[in-house]
């Protein structure tokens, strides 16, 4: 079976027989969000270009089960990410059929911000200083943790220990990927634009492990229980924030304050568990948010 085909069924649930029909999310499940009044904030580059045009260009990855997906038939994207990309929107006067979502690998995100393409950006961004000599983050929003998808069958791969010689595969750009190069230099690495090629290549047998955030990688083992698992436990601390434009304070100040707002009245929790939590992580407590 060819590599993409064999992901694609995968995560449609018609694979092999015996693979299970996994949820989506539900759309009742999820919590509509208020939206306030558009002119609250002042002195947003971002935000004004936005009003300008009219809708807001959030940047989102696309082949996250459970954070951010984009269903290929319908365009539609769904996910944890997602809602809190809406939350945003919501406070900052931007109602869901003015948000356009826009797939932006890892490797492109800082570009991405710095050029103007996106207003903003919530996709499993981790929240470091080099990035944050680059482009703002609002949050963290959740904490996650790197960690390797390994296939079923395969018993020797039990954490990063066991990758010498070899293949794992990462997004190019991504913290994991520089944290396998840097600290596991034996184990041979390759680098993708995503993280789906990586698992299509696991699959059939090209790479022997992936390796990113468990968030991530729990939703890819969710959708194929039968062919992969999560070999042992996470081994760093991802925080995820929404990513701005650098200079733009205004903007990350605002949205820090709409994931407190929508942390405290329930919506964060609920959207939780209408998307990341069917991947089988309980809710968390949100993490404290720093307004730097
Ligand atoms: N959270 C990590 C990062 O920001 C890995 C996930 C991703 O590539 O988005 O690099």
């Amino acid at each position: 079976m060819l590599p993409a085909l064999a992901l694609v069924l995968l995560l449609t649930g018609c694979g092999k027989s015996g693979t299970p029909q996994v949820k989506g999310p539900q759309p009742g499940a999820l919590p509509s969000y208020q939206v306030q009044s558009g002119d609250a904030v002042t002195g947003s580059a971002a935000l004004d270009a936005a009003r300008a045009r009219g809708h807001l260009v959030v940047g989102v990855e696309e082949d996250q089960p459970y954070l951010g997906q984009k269903d290929p038939a319908s365009g539609v994207y769904s996910g944890f990410d997602i809602e809190i990309a809406r939350m945003a929107a919501a406070d900052l006067g931007f109602a869901p059929d003015r948000i356009e979502f826009s797939t932006i690998a890892s490797a492109n995100r800082e570009t991405a911000l710095q050029n103007g393409q996106v207003d903003y950006y919530v996709g499993t961004y981790t929240i470091n200083d080099n990035r944050k000599k680059l482009v703002g983050f609002a949050g963290p929003y959740f904490v996650a943790g790197q960690a390797l998808l390994v296939r079923r069958s395969d018993e020797e791969i039990n954490g990063p220990q066991d990758l010498n010689g070899r293949k794992v595969c990462s997004a190019a750009g991504s913290t994991p990927y520089q944290r396998i190069q840097k600290d596991y230099p034996k184990a041979r690495l390759i680098g993708y634009d995503t993280y789906s090629a990586c698992v299509d290549n696991l699959i059939s047998g090209q790479v022997d492990a992936v390796t990113t955030d468990n968030a991530i990688l729990q939703g890819y083992a969710a959708k194929a229980p039968d062919e992969l698992r999560i070999a042992g436990e996470p081994f760093s601390t991802e925080p995820y924030g929404v990513g701005t434009p650098r200079n733009d304070t205004a903007l990350r100040l605002a949205i820090d304050d709409a994931l407190a707002r929508h942390e405290q009245n329930g919506d964060w929790r609920k959207a939780y568990e209408a998307t990341l939590g069917l991947s089988g992580m309980p809710a968390p407590e949100p993490p404290p948010i720093d307004r730097y």
